[in-house]
């Protein structure tokens, strides 16, 4: 997907439509910044908005991944074409993030073992022994806490109740009971208790998505 001829279009359904990027945005209860970035190219409309967008726009959501108007007799294989598309760069984010949380925690672990074994079974003064041990606990220690804060920062958690998507604090995310990503926290919206599951679609503008 172009992001860049995607924002020209957008820009362009807009002014068919007669609309300011402000009267755009209050619309669809977001900001005119959010607007303003898609019609830039430097972020994608959130998946949860796209509809009420295409709506107002007077487009349909092929259209909009498009960049473009498509023939009604092109619509089917461009259809397709844009689903797999956007599937393989959700694929491709959460990989990257699963990557990522894997390499730094992974080598700390095994280090900070290694660091503990050595402690325990080599001939070595008792403060250095000690020394050893408290240096692989904080490494080990630090590096989680890291991992977590990768984990919050990328996308949303949503709700199971209400399915609203949020960012919960970094503490509320560290000190949640989890399987996984998937995390039991309070929602923000409706106050409900429920497993939050990890959602990668994210408006950076930290707005939820009208459902
Ligand atoms: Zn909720």
């Amino acid at each position: 997907m172009d992001q860049i001829k995607i924002g020209k279009f957008i820009a362009s359904c807009r002014k068919e439509q007669g609309m300011t990027q402000a009267a755009l945005a209050g619309k669809l209860g977001i900001s005119d910044r959010a607007v303003s970035k898609w019609e830039t190219g430097k972020s994608m409309p959130d998946t949860g908005i796209m509809l009420e967008l295409c709506a107002i726009l007077k487009i349909n959501v092929n259209e909009l991944l498009s960049g473009e108007r498509i023939m009604a007799d092109g619509y089917d294989k461009q259809a397709e074409e844009n689903l797999l598309e956007m599937r393989r760069q959700l694929e491709e984010k959460n990989r990257q993030l699963l990557k990522t949380e894997y390499l730094i925690s992974f080598p700390t672990v095994i280090a900070g073992l290694f660091m503990c074994f050595v402690a325990a079974f080599v001939e070595m003064p008792v403060w250095v022994r000690v020394a050893l041990v408290a240096i692989a606990l904080v490494m080990i220690l630090v590096v989680a806490f890291i991992a977590v804060g990768i984990e919050q920062k990328a996308g949303y958690y949503e709700c199971a109740k209400c399915h609203d998507r949020h960012v919960p604090s970094y503490w509320q995310t560290n000190l949640a009971m989890h399987m996984g990503r998937t995390r039991y926290m309070k929602c923000p919206e409706c106050g409900h208790w429920s497993w939050q599951k990890k959602v990668l679609t994210k408006d950076d503008d930290g707005y939820p998505p009208k459902q």
